[in-house]
């Protein structure tokens, strides 16, 4: 019997990978090693209790004893707290999720890559904060780190039985987001529930934010570049309003191959979880003549600079994608809580770039995990007083 673990099982990403594990045969088809939440505490144990998992973990010490309550009774260990958390990466599992929104997932899925094993990668922070300690670890453990970001999703599926030294670009496609035909003035303005109303996709708070800002597809960008080890100029971004191809691969021959489907988590999920094979999803198929056409237009870097940042990540790589990601994180934390503007994000994101690269050499090669873990802390101080320097303008 496969074991399996899922980090952030309460979430979004999580709760579609429970549903695949349930409809799969749940406990009679998968040994559960470890589920951990966040503030969700009755989802979780919940959860818990539906795949029989060893061990339930908080990542908040405070939700403990709810945690122990929701589970007396049943066998099932609980634990709490961020080293939980980490520890309960460290159980051997053959499949792994890593579904924790934010830098707090790195740990977690580099912990769980010296198993071996595979790491089904959503936590797309992982990469861009330490991409090249995360696919180097992943080697030299002979782990296995499938994307399921549905966009990575798709250009590993067109990837399949190619060669990389065929493939001349890559083009990943964006929906754009709820604000994408905004005027720059409006966006200035626009607000937390404006910047919620996703089209197309239905997903946690925070990437539905960053997809509105545009910040999820430079944190994509950056995970391209990071796991196919392609150079930042083979990368492309596209809007497509529609999310029906979730991303393209240009080959020499002038081939392009793209990948199509319903926008359902539940495909990238469950491609990652059956992988190498191919089996049934319960996902909607497509019906090309109700659709009727597909559009597509290149992005605008004045009303969505979080694209332009990304370039820069990526053109001076070693901690700047650890940097770019903690300002963001510290900017959007302020967005949510209606401190800062929507355009302010980026403005925090850029100011705390050139302060940390004015202090720091943000090139310098991330060599270990202290080496990222400390630029992340670093950053959101910067982050932090660029906020205050921002708002007063
Ligand atoms: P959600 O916000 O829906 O869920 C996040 C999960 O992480 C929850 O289980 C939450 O617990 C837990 N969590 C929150 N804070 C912490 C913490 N400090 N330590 C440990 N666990 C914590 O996120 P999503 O599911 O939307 O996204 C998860 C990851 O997947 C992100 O990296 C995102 O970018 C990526 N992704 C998501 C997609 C989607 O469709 N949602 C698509 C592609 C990628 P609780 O809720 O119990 O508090």
């Amino acid at each position: 019997m496969r074991s399996v673990s899922v980090f952030g099982a309460t979430g979004s990403v999580g709760e579609n990978t429970f549903d695949l594990l349930m409809r799969e045969g749940g406990p009679a088809a998968y040994r559960t090693v470890a589920l951990t939440g966040g503030r969700n505490v009755a989802r979780l144990a919940e959860m818990a209790q539906a795949l029989r998992a060893e061990i339930a973990v908080t990542a908040f010490d405070d939700c403990l004893p709810a945690l122990r309550d929701a589970l007396a009774g049943t066998g099932i260990a609980v634990a709490a707290g961020t080293q939980a958390v980490h520890d309960a990466a460290d159980r051997p599992a053959d499949w792994v999720m890593s579904a924790i929104v934010g830098a707090a997932g790195l740990v977690p899925g580099m912990r769980a890559l010296r198993h071996g094993g595979k790491l089904a990668l959503a936590n797309k922070e992982s990469l861009v904060t330490a991409g090249q300690l995360l696919m180097a670890t992943a080697a030299r453990n002979e782990a296995t780190i499938l994307p399921v970001d549905s966009e990575h999703s798709a250009i590993f599926q067109a990837l399949v039985g190619e060669d990389m030294s065929a493939v001349e670009r890559i083009i990943l496609t964006a929906s754009g987001g709820a604000l994408r035909d905004w005027p720059l003035e409006k966006l200035a303005h626009a607000t937390l529930a404006e910047a919620l109303a996703h089209p197309n996709w239905s997903m946690g708070q925070r990437i539905t934010i960053d997809s509105a800002s545009m910040f999820n597809k430079a944190l994509e960008v950056i995970e391209t570049r990071e796991f196919f080890g392609v150079s930042p100029d083979q990368i492309e971004v596209i809007i497509h309003p529609e999310s029906i191809i979730h991303s393209m691969v240009g080959f020499r021959d002038g081939a392009v191959m793209a990948h199509l489907g319903a926008p359902d988590m539940r495909h990238p999920i469950g491609y990652a979880l059956n992988w190498p094979q191919r089996l049934a999803l319960p996902v909607a198929r497509l019906d090309l003549a109700a659709l009727g056409q597909l559009t597509f237009r290149a992005p605008d870097l004045v009303r969505f600079p979080a694209l332009r940042l990304a370039n820069e990540v990526m053109q001076t790589r070693g901690l700047a994608g650890a940097a770019f990601n903690a300002a963001k994180e510290v900017a959007l934390d302020h967005f949510i809580a209606g401190a800062l503007g929507f355009m302010q994000m980026a403005a925090v994101v850029d100011h705390t770039l050139a302060r940390v690269s004015a202090e720091t050499c943000l090139g310098n090669a991330a060599d270990t995990l202290e080496d990222v873990l400390q630029m992340d802390h670093l950053a959101r101080v910067r982050a932090a007083e660029a906020v205050t320097q921002i708002k007063g303008r």
